[in-house]
């Protein structure tokens, strides 16, 4: 028989004082009056109305205020589930970023791109986005050999920024994976 107590509640609530029946009735004063002179029976739990009474609290399961070993388990493993999709969708979205930045005429990054199987998006990530920026600093230091213009400078070098913010993300996220 599962154990109940009383927790506040902001709404106004009726209660059934009847032993054993911990009902909540939420029923409007002007109803339970009514109710209480008439003596008629509430049509939640069929007490009569004399025996509730309004109050800011709600009967509740005691037993559901804290998990079971059991129910803590389930829930881990929601949470594990919950943060491997979050560490996929990190990584989808540093790989769509990373095709953005691509996309930009980057030839060598695009072999790079070639060669990775983006649907196996398992494994260490941060290995080929490290790669991926490796390359970039490369081009980056190319391109100011031969001459480039500032505001090509400028794209790359914001393009490497935005790959190690990304690094340093997908990194934690798999060091929280691991542990
Ligand atoms: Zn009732
Ligand atoms: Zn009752």
């Amino acid at each position: 028989m599962p154990v109940w107590k009383q927790q506040p509640t902001d709404k106004l609530n009726y209660l059934c004082d009847i032993p054993d029946c911990h009902s909540n009735c939420p029923t409007s004063r002007l109803v339970a009056l009514i109710g209480r002179l008439l003596r008629l029976r509430c049509g939640k739990c069929n007490h009569p109305y004399r025996s509730h009474s309004h109050s800011r609290y709600v009967w509740v399961p005691a037993s559901d205020t804290r998990p079971s070993a059991d129910e803590g388990r389930k829930q881990a493993a929601t949470n594990d589930k919950k943060n491997a999709e979050a560490l996929i969708a990190t990584r989808k979205r540093a790989f769509d970023d990373l095709n953005r930045i691509i996309g930009e005429s980057m030839d060598d990054l695009a072999r790079f791109l070639a060669e990775y199987d983006g649907t196996s998006l398992s494994g260490s990530f941060s290995v080929h986005m490290e790669k991926a920026s490796r390359l970039l600093e490369q081009r980056y230091t190319d391109m100011e050999k031969k001459g480039a213009s500032k505001e090509q400078l400028r794209k790359t070098r914001d393009s490497l920024g935005l790959m190690e913010r990304k690094l340093v993300l997908l990194r934690d996220a798999e060091k929280a994976q691991e542990t």
